[in-house]
């Protein structure tokens, strides 16, 4: 693939691709080669960084771990073509092109390398599975970021999280603070299998704070639970900068970061 900066030219060169008549299976594999490759040589560059958990990278790279983490194979050309036009499609609902913001993912990987000491957060949620922390490089229609699980049949799993640059009225929220959100959805799939299921103990315990959760307001159960493993985190010392909920009292955010400390430890 010639030089692609985010989501949106990998979808623009994919198209391309596709509207090739030529387009042969040899191709296909090649490019899918390469893609593997890229992830095979980003994983062994995050072992020899010392965090064989995770991977946090932006532009080209970001861009072709993306398309690897998506694309499905299949043994025909046929319908090698068809699943990745329909990624295309669905990049091309998505995703759009935005004014230049950059993430920060220096700050990105600080919070990783803390929550790794503080918590052996990869290790104990992620096991053996690999998370990919993705800069898109663009906005997306809807999400300013997004945990995207893949749950494999032997019901193991791996996580990604895609930061998307947002519009210039949705900044007030530190890239920190999203981050530890989608990483409280990551807690809570490895918790229960299902990111739209929370533990039942958290239910029970959450509904002291928020009256309601466990009966009326079930269905946003999942997003309480991620807002809430942000704001224990962002209770801890040094690390009170990531705090996206000033109005709460740190007593009830210490608690919250009790509980799913020993949801982690439980691993
Ligand atoms: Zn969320």
């Amino acid at each position: 693939m010639d030089a692609i900066n985010n989501l949106i030219e990998l979808r623009e060169i994919m198209e391309i691709l596709l509207s090739e008549q030529k387009l042969s299976q040899k191709l296909i594999s090649n490019l899918h080669d390469q893609v593997e490759r890229t992830l095979i040589m980003a994983a062994n560059e995050a072992i020899i960084d010392r965090h064989p958990g995770w991977i946090v990278c932006e532009g080209h790279r970001a861009a072709e771990l993306y398309l690897c983490r998506n694309w499905r194979r299949s043994g025909k050309l046929e319908d090698e073509k068809e699943r990745l036009r329909v990624l295309a499609e669905q990049m091309k609902k998505d995703f759009f092109a935005a004014q230049n913001e950059r993430v920060d993912l220096e700050l990105v990987e600080k919070i990783m390398r803390d929550l790794d000491e503080q918590d052996h957060f990869t290790e104990k949620v992620l096991g053996n599975g690999l998370l990919l922390i993705l800069s898109a490089g663009c906005a997306h229609r809807r999400f300013s970021a997004l945990c995207r699980p893949y749950i494999y049949q032997d019901d193991s799993f791996s996580c990604d999280v895609y930061l998307f640059q947002r519009t210039l009225e949705d900044r007030s929220t530190s890239w920190g603070s999203i981050l530890l959100h989608e990483l409280g959805h990551v807690l809570n799939l490895r918790l229960t299998g299902d990111i739209s299921v929370v533990p039942d103990d958290f239910l029970s315990f959450a509904e002291w704070f928020f009256p309601g959760l466990s009966t009326k307001y079930r269905a946003s159960a999942p997003e309480f639970f991620a807002h809430c493993f942000a704001m224990g985190v962002a209770s801890r010392s040094g690390l009170e900068c990531y705090d996206a909920f000033p109005n709460i009292q740190k007593e009830h955010k210490q608690l919250f970061d009790i509980y799913m400390r020993s949801k982690i430890a439980q691993l």
